[in-house]
C-alpha cells in the first residue's frame, strides 16, 4: 500500500501528537494535517490489511520538535491482539489472569490432565507475573513446578508427554 498519494495536494501538513507522564495523550495539527491523517486512516479502514501491520512515524510531522519516541500506528482484530504496543499489553492479560487463578490454582484442583494442584512455592514463574505451584500427577505420582496460568491445561512431564517442570 501506497501512503503517498495522502500528500497530494497538500503543501502545508503540521501535526503533532504528544503525550505526559501521566498518559494524557494530545494531537494537534493545521487543517492540512488533519486531511492526511484522514486519508491514512482511510486507507488503514479501506485498505485490507492484515492484522499485525504497523508503521512507525515522528510525533510531529512538519514542525521543529525531534522527538527520541515515535508514534506507532497499526491494525489489529481486537484489543489483546496487539502486536506492537508492549504498553497495553499486561492490562489484558492482568485481567485474564485474575479470574483464571482464582479457579486452578487452589490446593485440591484438578485439571482435565488428572494433574493435582499440591501447593503454591511463591517463587517466580518464567511467564510473565505467574508464580510457581507444584502439581502432582494422578498417574504416576510425580511432582513438579508449573506456572499458575499453565496449570489448567499442564500435562504430566514424566508420562504424558508434558514440558518440563520447572524448579520447585
Ligand atoms: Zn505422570
Amino acid at each position: 500500500m501506497s501512503f503517498e498519494d495522502t500528500y497530494t495536494g497538500l503543501d502545508n501538513i503540521w501535526y503533532e501528537f504528544s503525550s505526559d507522564g501521566k498518559g494524557n495523550v494530545e494531537l494537534w495539527a493545521n487543517a492540512d494535517g488533519y486531511e492526511h491523517l484522514a486519508r491514512y486512516f482511510l486507507k488503514l479502514a479501506r485498505g485490507r490489511k492484515q492484522s499485525g501491520y504497523h508503521s512507525h512515524h515522528a510525533r510531529e510531522f512538519g514542525g521543529e520538535h525531534d522527538y527520541e519516541a515515535e508514534l506507532t500506528i497499526g491494525i489489529a482484530d481486537a484489543p489483546q491482539e496487539h502486536t506492537t504496543s508492549a504498553a497495553s499489553k499486561p492490562i489484558h492479560s492482568r485481567a485474564m489472569l485474575s479470574s483464571a487463578e482464582r479457579t486452578t490454582t487452589q490446593p485440591g484442583y484438578v485439571n482435565r490432565n488428572r494433574q493435582t494442584v499440591v501447593r503454591a512455592t511463591g517463587l517466580p514463574g518464567n511467564d510473565h507475573l505467574q508464580r510457581i505451584y507444584v502439581l502432582k500427577c494422578g498417574d504416576c505420582g510425580a511432582e513438579y513446578g508449573a506456572n499458575g496460568s499453565d496449570i489448567f491445561q499442564r500435562k504430566c512431564p514424566s508420562c504424558q508427554g508434558g514440558a518440563d517442570g520447572l524448579p520447585c
